[in-house]
């Protein structure tokens, strides 16, 4: 749906007409720092980095940092290890917009030199007030015929400190009557006397995103300005700036939707929300949306970068399933997470035949493929298999064990539950079973036909484990935000105690698809190998896209 005939989406199209033309490929990713990047970003950076990668161009990674009062360093690190874990690289070109402070200014002072910008002194509320609405003009601001000396003499003196927060504002002299509310005589400069991230005293007037942004384009000469469609409506802004400094670049703006996801939010202002109300564990927490919480999640780099190709880039706004997501995630880690078995609520099983040693080993591969080699895992009388795998009763087709029944062990034997142990309140405590010696998987010589495969794991030498299960954040598809803590799922996380085999404890690997559970991923922050935590990612289904 995002391609055409010639299998390119419109920005690569126009990209590839205009490369034509000789122009070089120059794109940026402008991000604010307030706050962690989520997944609707990284459909960004993929686009920009990628366009940039694929057309032999380049791609600036620009921290938009025009509002100290919300922006903090810790993000600014965030972001450069979040572009970088995705798999983009932007060279020496990392820049701020606060690096272009001084030019704003100077381009600032031509605007009012040339009659196109003043300094105003109403009040916020009475500006909102004056600004009129879609079917009202606004009205002018009784500032707007002031002097070019006044207005200069003004801004020289918001520069320099003499006023209060809020007393006045620079403003664009555009058109108070104009259909496009942004174009009524928008604000370019606000005095805040707050310290800046890496300015720090030395300004006390901070430029608009609007006016900001368009000139770091410009002044980055940058051949294609991505953004999302809610700036659409920016674009005559953007243009008329451009058009009125003295700065021989215009780049041209190009719209595109805005990547929405089920069960998720995607504003940093709701995510900040939930971080700050403590409604998730941090920016991190594996339920977010954030690049942070997916890779904590166990979500790879190249997963996403699957999932945003494969959603494309339109013009049209819509709500992407989450079962795409989850389908890039497992067709990513069904390629090579390391097989693992891992019982999440165990029952104990007695092989009351077993003769050898509790320590006996059996060897099993990691993958279906090869070259993963194999892992040893230990084998004796006293297993753990899932709770779920024993029906005393036996429902119709039931596959699994049930009493005088049989199951093969997987890349193990086949067993036969004989007897079932209750404590006094009727709990069943363990089975009693007998095994097939020569059931060996892969050299079975048995001759016995069991129906189901069961995960198991040796109660002796497997490893208390803790998993911790993830759902959607949010119970509705899309969440009714206007209270948040009300919109979430209550049953988003759970953990368990579980077992898992020590050879998926030891070791250096990090992903894997624990046998009939899912794909987990030691956690990175929690995990030791004395006290072994792994989070699932996603949860095995068929591997087939939404
Ligand atoms: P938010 O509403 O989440 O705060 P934002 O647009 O204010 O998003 P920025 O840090 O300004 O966040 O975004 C940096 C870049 O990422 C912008 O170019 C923006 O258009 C893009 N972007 C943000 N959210 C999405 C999204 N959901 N899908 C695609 N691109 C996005
Ligand atoms: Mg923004």
């Amino acid at each position: 749906m995002s391609e055409t005939p010639t299998g390119l989406d419109f920005i690569r199209q126009r990209i590839t007409r205009d490369t034509e033309a000789g122009t070089p490929v120059i794109t940026r990713f402008p991000p604010e720092p307030n706050g962690c990047l989520h997944i609707g970003h990284a459909k960004s950076i993929c686009l920009n980095f990628g366009v940039a990668q694929e057309f032999g161009g380049d791609c600036y990674l620009r921290f938009d940092d025009t509002n100290p009062a919300k922006e903090d360093v810790q993000f600014v690190e965030a972001i450069q290890a979040d572009v970088k874990w995705l798999g983009f690289d932007w060279g020496d070109r990392l820049t701020h917009a606060s690096d272009y402070f001084e030019q704003l200014y100077q381009f600032a002072e031509q605007l009012i030199t040339s009659g196109k910008a003043f300094v105003c002194s109403l009040s916020a509320d009475e500006m909102r007030e004056n600004r009129g609405t879609l079917t009202i003009p606004g009205t002018n601001s009784p500032c707007r015929n002031q002097s070019v000396e006044q207005n200069l003499e003004l801004f020289r003196a918001m520069r320099a400190g003499e006023f209060a927060d809020g007393t006045y504002v620079l403003r664009a002299k555009i058109d108070m009557a104009s259909p496009n509310i942004n174009m009524r005589d928008p604000v370019l400069y606000r005095i805040r006397h707050i310290s800046h991230q890496r300015t720090g005293n030395t300004w006390c007037i901070y430029p608009t995103y609007d006016y900001t942004h368009c000139v770091c384009d410009a002044l980055e000469q940058i051949s294609h300005s991505l953004c999302t469609l809610e700036f659409e409506d920016h674009r005559p802004l953007y243009d008329w700036v451009l058009d009125n400094i003295n700065l021989n670049v215009h780049p041209p703006q190009i719209e595109f939707s805005r990547l929405g996801l089920e069960y998720t939010v995607m504003s940093k202002r709701l995510l900040n929300k939930l971080v700050d109300e403590r409604l998730v564990t941090g920016w991190d927490d594996p339920r977010m949306p954030t690049i942070a919480g997916l890779r904590r999640r166990g979500v790879r780099a190249c997963a996403i970068r699957d999932f945003c190709d494969r959603i494309g880039v339109t013009k049209q706004d819509n709500t992407i399933e989450m079962s795409l997501f989850d389908f890039c995630v497992r067709k990513d880690l069904e390629a090579d997470a390391h097989r693992a078995m891992c019982v999440l609520d165990p029952l104990k099983v007695i092989l009351t035949n077993w003769e050898g040693e509790d320590t006996d080993a059996l060897t099993a591969p990691w993958h279906p493929r090869q070259e993963y080699g194999t892992r040893v895992m230990p084998f004796g009388k006293e297993l753990y298999i899932e709770r779920s795998d024993f029906e005393e009763v036996r429902p119709p087709k039931y596959k699994r064990l049930s009493p005088g029944e049989m199951v093969r062990l997987r890349m193990a034997f086949i067993i036969r539950c004989d007897e079932v142990i209750k404590d006094a309140n009727g709990e069943i405590t363990e089975l009693h079973c007998t095994y097939f010696p020569e059931s060996r998987s892969g050299q079975d010589k048995s001759g016995l036909k069991p129906k189901g495969v069961v995960h198991w794991v040796s109660a002796g030498q497997g490893i208390d484990c803790e998993v911790r299960l993830y759902e959607n954040l949010f119970l509705e598809r899309r969440p009714d935000t206007s209270d948040l803590a009300a919109a979430l799922n209550p049953d988003s996380f759970h953990n368990k105690n579980a077992i898992i085999e020590p050879a998926a404890v030891q070791g250096q690997m990090l992903h894997f698809q624990f046998e009939r559970q899912g794909y987990f991923v030691k956690d990175s922050e929690d995990f030791s190998e004395s006290r072994p935590v792994f989070n699932r990612t996603v949860s095995l289904r068929e591997l087939r896209p939404a």
